[in-house]
């Protein structure tokens, strides 16, 4: 297996031991924690001024700072994405700018392709055939695509309730599915009755170590985009946290890199109908506890039994940030606004970023002159019906 110059294994972020990554493949083999890739940054050759005069391609432009060199990754030239400006909606929110970071334009529509890319290198890397994940139908769309270019076959999970958009696509690149009866949870049950008799690779999250680790790439990219002087405030539509896991490390290795001074306010932003992350943040737990009853038309936020919470809450409170919970109609009334406002198509789950960013300006939380980016996840294409259905509930 080839890793970078800089790698330097994977650490478990509950015992602390350290693994070397051609053995350990998933979690930790001594208590079953989260492994992390760790560095040596000082062995990171790349500086800002390589960078900038490299063109602003995909994630391998990155590969300094990631486990696998660029020769091997499985790539679609995934990220790049741009960083649009939403001046009436930085209006709405009395800051000086706000910034949507348009992830809808990934080769699958979201930015689950950033982590498929590099957790399905790491199954190609250990001689996998098959990769399986459960999945509410992004990261399902994306690891069967990437698997389709690596030549592995796919197994994915899905819950009933997953959009029509992604099912079919999980199936056009040749992915088997298994359509679950009910919501994430009862997906994610069927998939680890499965893989128990099965010679799968997972690529679930947080059960392989390199799924949060692509979704990094993110904020190298926005930290790039405004300049190397980074943004104020990231809100972020949260659901099992990867994302904002991958942003918080990437932000406190540009710092340790010293390319940025500071990093940004980290802020969960959930559905009040399934916002495990809001309520253990206001109860000042280091844990959450599971939502039993999860109801919200948000489905790549829905994750009711988040396992990895202690990561995202500490990254939340050690970056400065809050976790805020919006309702699904003021979500799905902020997609909406920004699709009229700014022209970006929004997803319907991502316009929990948005709604809980007016939520966060409501609370007193910014002061007029901030910069405050809201990560636009997925393309508003795939869940048009949903955010049409809102405009009917509002006779349009
Ligand atoms: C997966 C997903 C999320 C949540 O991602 P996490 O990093 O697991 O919190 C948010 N929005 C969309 C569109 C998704 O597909
Ligand atoms: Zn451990």
């Amino acid at each position: 297996m080839e890793t970078t110059a800089a790698l330097t294994g994977l650490r478990c972020t509950d015992c602390g031991e350290d693994f070397d990554p051609e053995a350990a493949t998933h979690q930790c083999p001594d208590c079953g924690g989260i492994l992390d890739p760790t560095y040596d940054l000082d062995a990171v050759a790349t500086d800002r001024e390589t960078l900038e005069s490299r063109s602003f391609s995909g994630i391998a432009r990155y590969a300094d700072l990631l486990p696998f060199p660029a020769e091997t990754l499985v790539t679609m030239d995934e990220g790049a994405t741009p960083l649009v400006s939403a001046p009436d909606f930085a209006e709405r929110l009395g800051v000086d700018q706000v910034l949507l970071k348009d992830e809808g334009r990934n080769p699958t529509g979201s930015f689950k392709d950033r982590g498929a890319a590099l957790a399905v290198t790491a199954a190609s890397e250990h001689g996998a055939e098959t990769v399986a994940l459960p999945s509410a139908g992004n990261a399902g769309q994306a690891a069967s695509a990437y698997a389709a270019r690596a030549g592995l076959d796919a197994e994915v999970f899905v819950p009933s309730r997953a959009v029509f958009d992604t099912k079919a696509m999980i199936n056009v690149h040749g992915g088997e599915m298994t359509v679950v009866g009910g919501r994430l949870d009862d997906a994610v049950a069927a998939f680890r009755d499965a893989i128990t008799e099965e010679d799968w690779y997972s690529v679930a999250t947080f059960e392989t170590p390199y799924r949060h680790e692509g979704k990094k790439t993110m904020f190298y990219e926005i930290a790039e985009q405004c300049e190397w002087e980074s943004p104020d405030h990231v809100v972020y539509p949260t659901g099992g946290g990867v994302g904002l896991v991958g942003m918080a490390k990437a932000a406190r290795e540009l710092q340790e890199l010293g390319w940025i001074d500071d990093g940004p306010a980290f802020h969960a932003a959930q559905a009040t109908g399934c916002a495990p992350i809001v309520e253990a943040f206001e109860a000042g737990r280091a844990e959450h506890e599971p939502v039993e009853h999860p109801d919200t038309i948000c489905g790549g936020i829905e994750v009711a039994d988040p396992g990895a919470s202690r990561l995202v809450l500490d990254a939340v409170r050690e970056s400065g940030g809050t976790a805020v919970a919006t309702p699904d109609d003021e979500i799905l009334g902020a997609a909406v606004d920004i699709a009229q406002t700014a022209g970006i198509e929004m997803g319907a789950t991502c316009g929990a970023a948005a709604s809980g960013a007016l939520e966060l300006a409501d609370s007193g939380a910014f002061d007029g002159d901030e910069t405050v980016v809201l990560v636009n996840t997925a393309t508003g294409n795939k869940e048009s019906d949903i955010l049409r259905s809102h405009l009917m509930s509002q006779g349009i």
